[in-house]
């Protein structure tokens, strides 16, 4: 794409009304843009970074048996009555849930969603009622809108935000047991390709009604709400809400090995029992006739707060540095004045491959270190240079935004070793 068609301007300064560095930074480089507190729409840039989280988690969903819906975000109260969470209400989650509500202009009133447990269990009321039809695993990108007492972590903690949900439906406890350890699996193949893996760890935390203990992945970071003891060397960590001595033997783990640091939930995964099985009436037959309730799970994963945790731990003095399996594009190509005919020659060449994405910088009016500054504030993983000098030995110069090391190629070579250094992962 060419960056003078991109409607997107960077600024020098940061936004005053934002102390989060991810916020900051992603307001100055024009990836997002703030609506009001806790509310940002995602721009081009920051739209794409989305789409590639999104198309990582979805790839390692379908891998586990996930099938893609889109449920609705306006909610019926007929059913959330039948759970008892219509009624339930407020900011702080131990009060309740978070609603937003509206009403209809014909009366009465309506949720906005914040959660999908009971839409889901519902909606499979009218599609399972034997053991044949079981196990189910469905999952959707929504829109979640959460009225937060506090927001304060830029796109970290939010009114409104995407969530992939995932839901699972299961005969027995062993049947949910096995694809809970599955989900949390893939939970970590997941942050690992979206380049968070080496600093996010497996949490336990609170569990609810339903059972002892829920999944936390929790990225260490300064920036982050939460409080977490990790043991390094099994690399899994307890929170701070269930950190005890009878936890700990539960968990094999003694104090003195543990290090307490700050983490940012990304992910988190919930037995969920029998509650809305009952609740909305999801049974089976199984291979007796005999009926039972069907066992539920949920499997949460922010792709706001995820990318929010990618800028905070990968970023610089300079801006952000993406990494390659999310970044918005691969190259950023940068002509200098003089050789604008040779910089349009190398953005055809190397566009005729359709998988290495190139952000080309072709404004005329824009000074060649604003060019730059510009390139390292976006934090496209591979600067592309074309000067006269390089031009001379017939290369460009290759920048790799994270080590910052420099390399010639030449131009003809320029495809393949581009394709090679971005489509690894
Ligand atoms: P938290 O404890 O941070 O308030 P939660 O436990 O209420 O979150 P879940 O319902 O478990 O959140 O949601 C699953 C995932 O959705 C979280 O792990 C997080 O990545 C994301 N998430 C939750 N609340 C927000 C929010 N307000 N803004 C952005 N992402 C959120
Ligand atoms: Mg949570």
């Amino acid at each position: 794409m060419r960056q003078s068609q991109l409607f997107t301007k960077t600024q020098k300064t940061s936004p005053k009304d934002e102390e989060s560095k991810n916020a900051q930074l992603l307001i100055r480089a024009g990836f997002i843009h703030k609506e009001m507190a806790g509310v940002y729409s995602y721009l081009p840039l920051g739209w794409r970074v989305m789409e590639n989280i999104m198309r990582v988690i979805r790839e390692e969903m379908n891998a586990i048996g996930g099938q893609e819906l889109v449920m609705t975000t306006l909610q019926n109260p007929e059913i959330w009555k039948r759970s008892g969470r219509w009624i339930e209400e407020g900011a702080d989650s131990k009060r309740g849930l978070p609603w937003f509500k509206t009403k209809l202009a014909s009366g009465g009133e309506l949720g906005i969603a914040n959660t999908h447990e009971e839409a889901l269990t519902n909606i499979l009321c009218q599609h399972v009622s034997s053991y044949k039809d079981l196990p189910v695993y469905a999952y959707q990108f929504q829109n979640k809108f959460r009225n937060e007492l506090r927001v304060k972590s830029g796109i970290m903690r939010t009114r409104e935000f995407v969530m992939k949900d995932l839901y699972s439906f299961s005969r027995t406890e062993e049947e949910f047991r096995m694809f809970y350890e599955k989900c949390a699996k893939a939970y970590l193949r997941i942050f690992s390709r979206l380049g968070i893996g080496d600093k996010t760890f497996r949490t336990f935390a609170s569990g609810g009604a339903f059972s002892k203990f829920s999944d936390e992945f929790q990225t260490l970071c300064e920036a982050g709400e939460d409080t977490i003891y990790l043991d390094r060397e099994k690399q899994i960590a307890v929170n701070e809400e269930v950190y005890n001595d009878d936890v700990l033997e539960d968990l094999g783990l003694k104090k003195d090995t543990l290090e307490k640091v700050k983490a940012i939930e990304v992910g988190n995964i919930f037995p969920l029992g029998t509650k809305y099985s009952y609740a909305l009436g999801l049974k089976y037959r199984d291979e007796h006739g005999e009926e039972k309730p069907v066992i539920m799970g949920c499997y949460g994963i922010g792709l706001g707060r995820s990318l929010g945790t990618v800028v905070e731990i990968h970023a610089d003095e300079k801006g952000i540095v993406w990494p390659i399996s999310i970044a918005p594009f691969h190259v950023h190509l940068i002509g200098l004045p003089g050789v604008e005919s040779e910089t349009e020659k190398v953005y055809k060449e190397l566009s005729a491959n359709r998988r290495i994405e190139i952000l080309y910088d072709d404004r005329m009016e824009i000074r060649a270190g604003e060019k730059f500054a510009d390139a390292d504030l976006i934090g496209i993983p591979y600067r592309v240079v074309v000067s006269a000098k390089t031009l001379e030995q017939e290369s460009v110069e290759v920048k790799e935004r994270k080590s910052g090391k420099i390399e010639f190629v030449k131009i003809d070579q320029l495809p393949a070793f581009t394709y090679s250094k971005t489509h690894l992962v």
